[in-house]
């Protein structure tokens, strides 16, 4: 099993290592035929993005397609789930600058009112010690997660399970419905093979990427790959991976 696209990569424009050239380049040498360059979300404590450096890197990639013709690169962000109504930190200006959408739960994501903050992190933090407010920071977390799923047109989440727990099962229905994938994220451990093994019985679609932070780790998915291939995953479910009847 080989991936041909690595849909989550980070730069300089966030907290990576690398330009964006630089991980275009490192994708090419591994044979890559797309990448994307998602960065954080603007409302990643830090890390975000600064919003007129979306219209920058926009130029950048435009520059680099023009360049490269041997591989197709493509703008994205790693949106921050910002409230419990499903609400990303990218908003219509942001998104209609880019390729692809990824989403995910951030710690160090500030969120959109004082109660989404209540909720995402004393609820999220209590619930790692008293198990009935587990349940509801489960709950929640499920919901918003869902909610998100249906606003945007999202193309990825990214590391399910990783920052705060969710119900594996409701998120991948509501993925599988959209036609949004689920990664499996070769740094983190989430999915986790359990996790993988729920997911796949509700038929949604996964993408296995390395969310690399330095150029030589673009690419890199050898971690995620043995889950894929443990929980029993086949290349037609994956959508960075070609089926081996296609490479011919
Ligand atoms: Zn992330
Ligand atoms: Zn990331």
């Amino acid at each position: 099993m080989k991936i041909f696209a690595d849909y989550h990569t980070h730069t300089k424009y966030s907290h990576g290592k690398g330009t964006i050239r630089e991980n275009v380049e490192s994708a090419r040498k591994k044979g890559l035929k797309e990448i994307a360059i998602c960065d954080h979300g603007p409302n990643h404590i830090g890390f975000g993005v600064k919003i007129e450096n979306f219209k920058r890197m926009r130029e950048e990639i435009d520059k680099l397609n023009e360049e490269y013709k041997d591989i197709k690169i493509l703008l994205g962000v790693e949106a921050n789930i910002i409230s419990y109504n499903g609400e990303i930190d990218a908003d219509d200006k942001i998104i209609d600058m880019l390729d692809i959408l990824l989403v995910g739960f951030h710690f160090g994501a500030r969120p959109k009112t004082i109660k989404d903050a209540y909720n995402f992190y004393i609820v999220n933090y209590t619930g790692k010690i008293i198990s009935s407010v587990a349940e509801k920071a489960r709950y929640m977390n499920t919901m918003a997660i869902i909610k998100a799923i249906n606003n945007y047109n999202i193309d990825i989440i990214t590391h399910p399970g990783a920052k705060v727990n969710i119900d594996t099962r409701e998120l991948a229905k509501a993925a599988a419905k959209k036609g949004t994938a689920l990664e499996i994220n070769a740094s983190h451990g989430y999915l986790n093979l359990e996790y993988i093994k729920i997911a796949m019985k509700e038929n949604v679609k996964f993408a296995i990427n390395s969310d690399a932070h330095t150029p030589d780790d673009v690419g890199n998915v050898k971690r995620g790959i043995e889950r894929a291939i443990k929980a029993g995953l086949k290349a037609n479910q994956i959508i960075n991976v070609l089926d081996e009847k296609e490479r011919g």
